[in-house]
């Protein structure tokens, strides 16, 4: 027997449901072969800007050595290559983890007519606990993030899947297009990939950051974060593997990891928030800022040009490393929408750009909950001040130095407020393109005239 195991988003062997199931459905006749495959999909591949895409060549890269230089790379349209493949190779049957996303949702069931009924086998999600399965006493789905946390913990999740066997006969029967070529990106954006460097950082953090994770995760200026994001998008290491290894006192870990699986649910029971506002007045009613000065606000904005320096840092960050803290990410969204007064709908696409971690759910969410627009969101009157977080959570101005040479001469916290020093702008930094307090009291204005309707 012949089965297929379709990589999508769980790139890794360990703990793989869908992988054993293909390697189960392949044994029936104790001999049989399993065709490891990852399609380039075009729509997703010409979505991600270099650093994801750098990522994911080198990615398939790390599961192609680890399926002994058998796996099957293809480009185009999956439902046309993998009926084609399954025929070729007499295959009864296609291994898939379920995707939940808006995109992967249409193109597994045009991939599952493709292949015929019964073919196509989902085991297993890129979560915990699978989208839609949390919900309220009455069968509705939670739009609060606590008490969806809470059911979640109640709901529990299996304990990891073991390892697969050491002799499955992988078999790649074709030629495969050369694995897509990394586009070539500096050195520092280019983490390790796959699924030995996920448990390698795992491992590390687990014994150098876990415990101080609740005092640091906050801290940009510090390495308090775990580094994972891009490994939990690509499943070179599943969310279960790393909760099976939490104690009781990884609380705050548990609950970050909660908020992915939270969107998750959220998406899959609205995927129009992939794109809309939750709160559709948000889209419809609100006064958003147009044109030409728009066009203008929002390049300084992504360029890391706004004379606020915890800004312009991050969104250098973002730039230099494709990634950026996720307390920067709230700051810099809360400027966008609020002080620049853009849709969120902009910031999410650069940041879809950029992001080595990029995830639609976790991102388009994460955006409303700054805009204010989403679930639990942060309320929209809840104005970040750009100055006063920097203050807060880069006390040393460490972070800002970082990334914004033109303020490297500023001693300690003195970065966060150049135009407070003599020499403040002596080396080239941008003036602030807007004054935060006029543009808090527009934004709350314009709130206040939607709430009105
Ligand atoms: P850690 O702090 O070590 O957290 C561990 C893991 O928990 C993360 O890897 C992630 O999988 C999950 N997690 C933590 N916080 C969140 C959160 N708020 N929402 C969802 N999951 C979370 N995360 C993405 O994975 N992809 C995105 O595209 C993305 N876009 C974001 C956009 C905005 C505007 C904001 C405010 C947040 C966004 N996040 C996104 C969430 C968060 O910023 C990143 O998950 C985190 O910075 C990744 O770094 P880490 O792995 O070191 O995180």
């Amino acid at each position: 027997m012949t089965s297929i195991m379709w990589f999508r988003r769980d790139l890794r062997l360990r703990d793989n449901p869908a992988l054993l199931a293909a390697i189960a459905a392949a044994r029936n006749d104790g001999d049989g072969q399993v065709i490891p495959t990852f399609i380039v999909d075009p729509v997703l591949w010409n979505a991600a800007g270099a650093v994801r895409r750098d990522y994911l060549a080198r990615a398939l890269g790390a599961l192609d050595r680890s399926v002994g230089g058998q796996l099957l790379v293809k480009a185009g349209d999956p439902a046309t290559i993998l009926a084609a493949l399954a025929r070729e190779n007499g295959a009864t049957s296609v291994h898939i983890a379920a995707d939940f996303g808006p995109h992967g949702r249409a193109r597994d069931e045009a991939v599952d007519a493709a292949l015929g009924r019964g073919v196509l086998v989902r085991t297993g999600s890129p979560y915990a606990v699978a989208p839609g399965r949390v919900t309220k006493g009455d069968g509705t789905p939670y739009r609060v993030y606590t008490p969806f946390y809470r059911a979640w913990l109640q709901h529990g999740w299996r304990a990891p899947a073991g390892d697969i066997p050491g002799d499955v006969h992988w078999l790649r029967p074709t030629d495969h297009e050369t694995l897509p070529e990394s586009p070539g990106i500096s050195p520092i954006a280019a983490m390790p990939a796959g699924e030995e460097a996920a448990w390698h950082r795992w491992d590390e953090f687990r014994a150098n950051g876990l415990a101080d994770y609740s005092l640091n995760r906050d801290r940009p200026d510090l390495a308090g974060t775990s580094a994972l994001g891009h490994h939990l998008k690509w499943g070179e290491i599943h969310p279960r593997s790393l909760l099976a290894e939490l104690g009781d006192k990884d609380e705050v870990y548990r609950k970050e990891l909660c908020w992915r699986e939270f969107y998750a649910d959220v998406l899959t029971q609205r995927p129009d928030t992939a794109r809309f506002s939750l709160d559709r007045r948000f889209d419809e009613a609100m006064r958003w800022s147009s044109g030409e000065q728009s066009d203008t606000s929002f390049a300084a904005w992504a360029e890391g040009r706004t004379g606020y320096p915890f800004v312009d840092a991050g969104m250098r960050q973002l730039r230099a490393e494709g990634w950026m803290h996720n307390r920067v990410r709230m700051v810099v969204a809360s400027f966008l929408v609020k002080d620049l007064h853009l849709p969120w709908q902009r910031g999410a696409r650069e940041f879809m750009l950029w992001l080595r971690d990029g995830d639609l759910a976790s991102n388009s969410h994460g955006w409303q909950w700054a805009a204010g627009s989403g679930t639990d969101a942060s309320p929209f009157y809840r104005v970040f001040n750009p100055v006063g977080q920097g203050l807060k959570f880069d006390p040393n101005g460490e972070y800002v130095r970082r990334y914004v040479p033109e303020l490297a001469h500023l001693v300690g916290k003195s970065a966060h407020e150049p135009w407070e020093a003599l020499d403040g702008y002596s080396h080239g930094y941008a003036r602030r393109i807007v004054d935060h307090k006029e543009e808090r009291e527009i934004a709350l204005a314009d709130y206040a005239a939607i709430k009105r309707g």
